[in-house]
């Protein structure tokens, strides 16, 4: 959305001149505490935003807020970097243009157009996504967090992060790099406070809170960095408690320890989802690797995945002969994950145990 885009540069650029300034003397500026301070939020969001005009990834597709497009980014972006997955689903849109157009497809055409991604059981809850948003929300995407968390494949964060970018709703997606950034500000990961504060900078957000989620999102990539945080060119240093106290050389970050494993190694269940979801997300998105790149041919998922990438190579329809060892894995386990994945609805087998992708 336009609006959502726009921005208002003479605030703006007030708060990146005080962001400029650095940290203010410790108790002089008040850090952001829980929604009580939306004063301070604003500010902040302020300061974030500056920065982000001149210094956020430029990334193509970034932008659209188009609720299909955002939904399939989302998705493809749990565990694939964001630069690919908007690439990916740029195509992706392409072949299926809305939910209704993915809702009626094959499983093996949806199988085909996530060639390459990996974690395929995402192409498919995808596809039962869109056959339930064609369903009950007549094939539009909805906009409301009860009904998109209730979407198949769609948990917290995603439903957030939907809400937000799509349709301006003022919920923060709080990922464990926006954690990380967060938790630092209020030097306290509690993931309720974490999340309190996403909110009201959400809140505070102009009908931008897409683009403040962006702008997290690239400060963690680029600044806030999990080790090393580079606070001296931060545009919210001046809000941070974590720098304050390490600056001050008090408490014991200054006796060398760092909030940064109890911010990424979540011990429970998040607002993100679980641990080690979020943990994918953020692997996924900021390229320490993708999660789905197993490289041992030891492993179920890396024989799951040759079997599909086989029969994806196949010619559309053929039937193909699946007997024989894979990597490490002999014929018995080769035959014991192709029937898995016949019974997950990944592929379709024939009287004499030949498979394919499934076409119904
Ligand atoms: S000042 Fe440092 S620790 Fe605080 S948010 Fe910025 S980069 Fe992260």
């Amino acid at each position: 959305m336009a609006s959502e885009n726009a921005v208002d540069r003479a605030p703006l650029a007030r708060a990146a001149k005080a962001a400029r300034r650095g940290p203010a003397p410790t108790g002089a500026v008040r850090a952001p505490d829980e929604p009580s301070a939306p004063a301070d939020a604003a500010a902040m969001r302020d300061a974030l935003l500056a920065w982000h005009a001149s210094n956020g990834r430029s990334l193509p597709g970034r932008d659209d807020r188009d609720p299909w497009h955002v939904l399939v980014v989302e998705v493809m972006s749990q565990q694939t970097q964001i630069d690919r997955s908007l690439a990916a689903a740029a195509t992706f849109c392409t072949a299926f243009p809305t939910p209704s157009a993915l809702a009626v497809a094959t499983p093996a055409a949806v199988l085909r157009a996530w060639a390459g991604l990996g974690y395929n059981r995402r192409a498919l809850a995808l596809r039962a996504a869109a056959q339930a948003i064609t369903e009950r929300h007549g094939g539009r995407v909805p906009g409301d967090l009860d009904s998109l968390v209730e979407l198949p494949g769609v948990g917290p964060y995603t439903a957030r992060a939907v809400a937000a970018r799509a349709f301006g709703a003022t919920v923060m997606p709080v990922d464990v790099n926006v954690r990380r950034v967060l938790g630092r500000v209020l030097d306290d990961p509690a993931p309720g406070r974490v999340q309190a504060l996403g909110d009201l900078l959400a809140r505070s957000a102009d009908g931008r809170p897409g683009t403040v989620a962006d702008a997290l999102m690239d400060l963690a990539a680029g600044i806030c960095r999990a080790r090393d945080p580079g606070c001296s060119a931060c545009p919210v240093s001046a809000w941070c408690r974590w720098r304050t106290s390490r600056t001050a050389g008090a408490g014991h970050h200054a006796r060398g320890s760092s909030p940064t494993g109890a911010v990424a190694r979540p011990a429970s269940r998040t607002a993100s989802g679980t641990a080690s979801g979020t943990a994918s997300r953020a692997r996924a998105r900021h390229g320490a690797g993708p999660a789905g790149a197993l490289p041992f041919p030891r492993t179920r998922r890396w024989l799951r995945g040759q079997l599909l990438r086989e029969l994806r190579d196949a010619p559309p329809g053929a039937w193909s002969d699946v007997e024989g060892p894979r990597g490490t894995h002999d014929p018995a386990a080769v035959r014991e994950t192709i029937a898995t994945l016949a019974r997950e609805g990944f592929v379709e087998l024939d009287e004499s145990g030949r498979a394919r992708l499934a076409e119904a």
